[in-house]
């Protein structure tokens, strides 16, 4: 049983603790406060495109609640006569037809509110649906900074959280809106010409409340919108921690830190609860500002009977008049609802409409080339590169170069910078300085997409997915077909054939979520042959064998060395024996190559080789 409250365990550190992200206030981006108006017109401006083109059934919705409000409004003085008639026996014979239309009105109030609502819940959830596909073809095109929370960036867990929740917040305020600009005032403005009709006075008496409980409402709309911020925060952080911890499972259990873990989410879900309680209390007292009309209505039935009595006002225009302000409150109600709904909504579209509102860099010059065939030539020219502005240099003065159809093998220390190597290549990040060529062509004036075709990365952390084994190995194809040719070639030349075969289900094996059903040297095939499907003169392989024992080893050796008969490869690696194979070796080291003959290599002494990080 694990303590229920972090506090009463003082083993937990305060300083695990201290790693979550617990303020919520700590995630808000440092903006300029803005006075609730422009964050109306923010919000606004940031639908519209979305909301806009769904005015199909945004009119039909409309359409269907003047068909309930007008009903409505004939429904409202058939009360009062209704109720004369019944005191009335000698009305017997009348009441059959009255009761007929009353029952035909009712049918077309009913049916108007179903349809108004369908219409307008399509409208709203379209658009929100094409909000969110935006938003993850946004969060597609950021480069990588944006996802190294280190930098400032998002975590995957906060992304996911704003793409799923709270797109659908966003979806509850703009139905809610909707719902207010036709429908709720249609219905007010009907109600109050009704009693307007009926008598002037009561209306006004009726009317002086409302301006009052407007001030009010607006008041607390506004604090509303910052606790639900707050509220949107601690669920991102939620949502951002699950994401992290929940793959990670067996890590957690391998070090003894379910207590730990269940202390660190009950911190998180504990500033969660407390902000969201906050969140519902206000929303809850919103609404009882608008019961005050209800009773206001029951004070005005006391007047009338007094002015009945009197003999000053007519019963059945009472009746009437009281039956419109019911049916006043409802749409008053629902805007103050729509208001609510709206000032929560806010800061889920803000957070939403963060990941749209950026210029994505053109990653692509204008004058952009594609390369249909590469022979495989590569070229470092002088390259200094670091992450970030006050990052250490990674790389520093490097230079290379690759001919086609040569193999190059790189070692160094670990954190030396091998990776980086292989990440500017395929521009997930570019130098600070100096230049990378492939065929004698700079790769910032390569078209990303060609560039990315003609360079195949197995990296060091394999990433496969759930789905067949046919579709990890043929990804690049996911949205063609797959060539089921290709995907057996690759893995005939990754040595992967033979145990894909004694799969399950084979080629069409699920392997589950990231790859699960399979051993380290098997992803590490799989990744090879996926490398391989897309028959790209250049390859990568990042430590493709560090992390196999020698049997696979040997398998995955034999694959590198059928390989580089027809590719230009660049191999990362730790293992000697993998190292001999490569046409020159390469050392790492302070961000520059140093060149290591074989000779070097043979005969040296274990102790002289330990700083290249070799394996031997
Ligand atoms: P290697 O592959 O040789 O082990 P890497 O290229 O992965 O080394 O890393 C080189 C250096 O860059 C390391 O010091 C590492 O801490 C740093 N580094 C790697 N990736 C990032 C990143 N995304 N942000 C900041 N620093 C990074
Ligand atoms: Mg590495």
């Amino acid at each position: 049983n694990f303590p229920l409250l972090p506090s009463t365990n003082p083993r937990i550190s305060t300083r695990v603790l201290s790693l979550l992200p617990l303020n919520p206030k700590s995630y808000q981006s440092p903006k300029p406060h803005h006075h609730s108006l422009s964050h109306t017109f923010n919000s606004l401006n940031s639908l519209s495109p979305y909301v806009l083109p769904q005015f199909r059934p945004i009119l039909l919705g409309w359409l269907c609640s003047l068909v309930s409000v007008y009903s409505l409004s004939r429904i409202v003085p058939k009360v009062g006569n209704f109720s004369a008639i019944l005191g009335d026996f000698n009305g017997v014979g009348r009441i059959r037809g009255e009761g007929l239309v009353l029952g035909l009105l009712v049918l077309a109030r009913l049916g108007g509110c179903y349809l108004q609502q369908a219409f307008l819940w399509d409208a709203a959830l379209r658009a929100v649906c094409d909000v969110r596909v935006r938003v993850f073809e946004r969060v597609l095109e950021r480069d990588m900074g944006f996802f190294e929370c280190g930098g400032g960036g998002v975590s995957a867990g906060d992304i996911a959280y704003r793409i799923t929740a709270e797109a659908s917040d966003v979806a509850d305020t703009v139905y809610a809106l909707l719902n207010t600009i036709v429908p709720s005032t249609l219905q007010l403005s009907a109600m109050v010409a009704q009693m307007l009709a009926i008598s002037p006075v009561l209306s006004l008496i009726s009317a002086m409340v409302i301006p009052c409980m407007a001030l009010v409402v607006a008041y607390l709309g506004d604090e509303l919108r910052k606790i639900s911020k707050n509220a949107h925060l601690t669920v991102a952080a939620l949502s951002a921690y699950l994401n992290e911890i929940l793959p990670a499972i067996f890590f957690v259990k391998a070090n003894n830190a379910e207590r730990c873990e269940n202390a660190r989410f009950q911190r998180l879900a504990r500033a969660d609860l407390s902000e969201h309680l906050k969140k519902k209390k206000m929303k809850a007292f919103i609404p009882q500002i608008i019961q005050i009309m209800y009773f206001g209505a029951l004070f005005l039935f006391c007047a009338g009977s007094l002015a009945i009595s009197r003999g000053s006002f007519d019963g059945r225009a009472m009746i009437s008049f009281v039956t419109s302000l019911v049916f006043l409150i409802e749409p008053i109600q629902g805007i103050g609802k729509a208001y609510n709904e709206w000032k929560q909504g806010e800061p889920a579209i803000e957070r939403l409409f963060d990941l749209i509102r950026f210029k994505p860099k053109a990653i692509d010059k204008p004058d952009a080339v594609d390369l249909n065939h590469v022979t495989g030539e590569v070229q470092f020219c002088d390259i200094l590169f670091k992450y970030g502005e006050n990052m250490p240099l990674v790389l520093n003065g490097l230079t290379l170069q690759i001919k086609a159809g040569e193999t190059v093998a790189l070692v160094g220390p670990s954190g030396g910078g091998k990776t980086t190597l292989a990440k500017l290549l395929i521009r997930l990040y570019d130098p600070l300085s100096g230049h990378i060529l492939v065929d004698n062509c700079n790769i910032q004036s390569i078209r990303l997409e060609s560039l990315r075709r003609h360079v195949g990365l197995v990296s060091q952390d394999i990433t496969l997915f759930s789905g067949t084994v046919a579709e990890n190995i043929g990804y690049r194809d996911l949205m063609k077909e797959i060539d089921m040719e290709r995907v057996e070639d690759a893995a005939r030349t990754a040595n992967a054939d033979e145990f894909i075969r004694n799969l399950p289900k084979g080629y069409e094996t699920n392997i589950g979520p990231r790859g699960l059903i399979l051993s380290g040297g098997q992803k590490q095939r799989l990744a090879i042959a996926r490398a391989l499907y897309q028959k790209s003169s250049i390859l990568i392989l990042d430590e493709a064998t560090s992390a196999l024992d020698s049997r696979s080893e040997l398998l995955v050796r034999q694959a590198v060395e059928r390989l580089m008969a027809n590719h230009t490869v660049l191999v990362i690696a730790h293992r000697l024996e993998t190292v001999l194979m490569a046409h020159r070796v390469f050392l790492l080291e302070n961000g520059k190559l140093q060149e290591l003959s074989r000779s070097t290599l043979l005969n040296n002494h274990y102790e002289s080789l330990v700083s290249t990080g070799l394996v031997i």
